[in-house]
């Protein structure tokens, strides 16, 4: 299996040097080259199968020869020991059609587990094999930092250096990154905001010399094996709804585009997905795109639902290209032009294709603590605010020839302002968190200076090896 560029100028890589590189050379996004296809049978005999199996053989169509089943197996049942789950990714009902499957059981209670915790396994793999190492950098504002720590903590061959702006994420978020004492883990707190973050974290990468020292490297959603390890999911869900005998419908609370395209995959394999609803917060920039064909950046504003604040969500460009039939040119084009002008041009029968199977709902703080209050209410479920607008858009598109499944992306103890005031309850962190508020944090404040961000990853690198 190889992987190209959505720009068409890198490269073609192996899986393995895919899972090291993230983004293309040419600024583009990694897609296989030809995508794996199963026919009814095939997915016939993956019914029945434990999720980490599952995850393994789905894992195999994209690893190619870097990675044999075996190994996989191993990881990936080391990789979902740790849920707290006997099903790991189990649906629930909610109303007549209506289903949630909750991929919130990992060790951080988001659905960034599902993809974090087998690439930690997979980083782990790859690098010992070519006995090398890597240093991941990233910045977070919630969720992301949490996850890559707890994938990577304790690893010899991974670094891990994890920016939040000081003072301004929630403390359930902090805490679960800041709690993590380990040689490989540095937790930077920086005077600055999430933006400010970013941009730091961009200038490392942007220093050539002292990437390739530090063998920098990134987990954020653009990387392809993160897409990857979100498909056998959507597979799961839907062999347990009888397929390939019955067609399926998925919503999902959407912000950068990895968790859908990842159900958009799946259908391109084969597997039968009737519709793919996307729920946004205020931040409504794919809602606009499929409701008016209106692809327009505005400034960010601050909602409920935190991970889904986006301007633009980087993992359309994947659904772009193919949309376009795989023209790379034009794609490169409209993505060039969309950077520049903060305005998408997008042509009009590839809007309408776009259509043919995605829809899209967004709901502002208001409608989504009412939808929170509602599903407590009528069904006795408890979903975070991301969840709940995941919910909203699958009730609002579900018909009565296919079930519809709305993922469940955060657990509601993440989110305890919200779901008091929805429901007046404040839910309980699971057992393995209960202790949260008391342990002692680790981490360093510092400037928001290049200087300062790149001298506390050479001590943590240091300090790591
Ligand atoms: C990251 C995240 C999302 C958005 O997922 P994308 O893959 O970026 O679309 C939604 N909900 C929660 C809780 C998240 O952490």
């Amino acid at each position: 299996m190889r992987y190209i560029s959505t720009r068409g100028e890198a490269p073609v890589l192996s899986f393995s040097d895919v899972l090291l590189t993230g983004l293309a050379e040419d600024g583009g996004l990694y897609l296989p080259q030809t995508w794996p296809s199963l026919s009814p049978e095939e997915w016939h005999a993956l019914r029945g199968l434990p999720y980490p199996e599952l995850a393994a053989r789905i894992l195999s169509l994209f690893t190619g020869d870097d990675i044999d089943e075996a190994t996989l197996r191993q990881l990936c049942a080391k990789a979902y020991a740790g849920f707290d789950h006997p099903a790991v990714v189990p649906v629930v009902q909610l109303e007549n059609g209506l289903f949630v499957q909750e991929l919130f059981h990992g060790p951080t209670l988001a659905f960034k587990d599902m993809a974090m915790q087998i690439l930690g396994h997979l980083f782990e793999h790859v690098l010992s094999e070519r006995d090398s190492h890597v240093t991941i950098v990233g910045a977070t504002s919630g969720d992301t930092g949490s996850a890559a720590i707890e994938a990577c903590r304790g690893r010899k061959r991974l670094s891990v250096i994890i920016l939040h702006p000081k003072g301004r994420t929630s403390e359930v978020q902090r805490r679960q990154m800041t709690t993590v004492h380990e040689a490989n883990v540095t937790n930077l707190a920086v005077e600055g905001t999430f933006d400010d973050c970013q941009d730091l974290v961009k200038a490392c990468f942007a220093d050539l010399t002292f990437r390739k020292d530090m063998h920098l490297s990134a987990v954020n959603s653009i990387n392809w094996a993160r897409i990857a390890a979100q498909i056998p999911y959507y597979v799961y869900a839907a062999l347990n709804f009888g397929a390939p005998g019955q067609d399926v419908s998925f919503a999902v609370p959407t912000g950068n585009f990895g968790n859908i395209l990842a159900a958009w995959a799946a259908r391109k394999m084969g597997l039968p997905v009737s519709r793919l609803c996307v729920g946004s917060n205020r931040n409504d920039i794919l809602t606009r795109f499929l409701n008016k064909n209106d692809m327009t950046m505005k400034d960010v504003v601050p909602s409920l639902s935190p991970s889904m604040d986006i301007q633009v969500s980087s993992n359309f460009e994947r659904l772009l290209f193919e949309l376009l039939d795989r023209d790379a040119a034009a794609c490169a084009r409209i993505m060039t032009s969309f950077r520049s002008s903060g305005h998408m041009d997008v042509p009009e029968q590839t809007w309408e294709k776009a259509r043919t199977l995605f829809s899209g709902l967004a709901l502002d703080d208001a409608q989504t603590e009412a939808e929170i209050r509602h599903l407590h209410q009528n069904s006795h479920y408890m979903a975070d605010p991301h969840s709940a607008i995941g919910i909203a858009a699958g009730r609002k598109f579900r018909d009565k020839n296919s079930p519809m499944i709305a993922v469940a992306t955060a657990h509601p103890a993440k989110f305890p302002d919200a779901m008091v005031a929805a429901t007046g309850i404040h839910p309980a962190l699971p057992e393995h968190l209960a202790d949260l508020f008391s342990r002692k944090e680790y981490y360093e404040t510092i400037p928001a200076t290049a200087d300062a961000v790149k001298n506390a990853v050479r001590t943590a690198v240091a300090n790591t090896h």
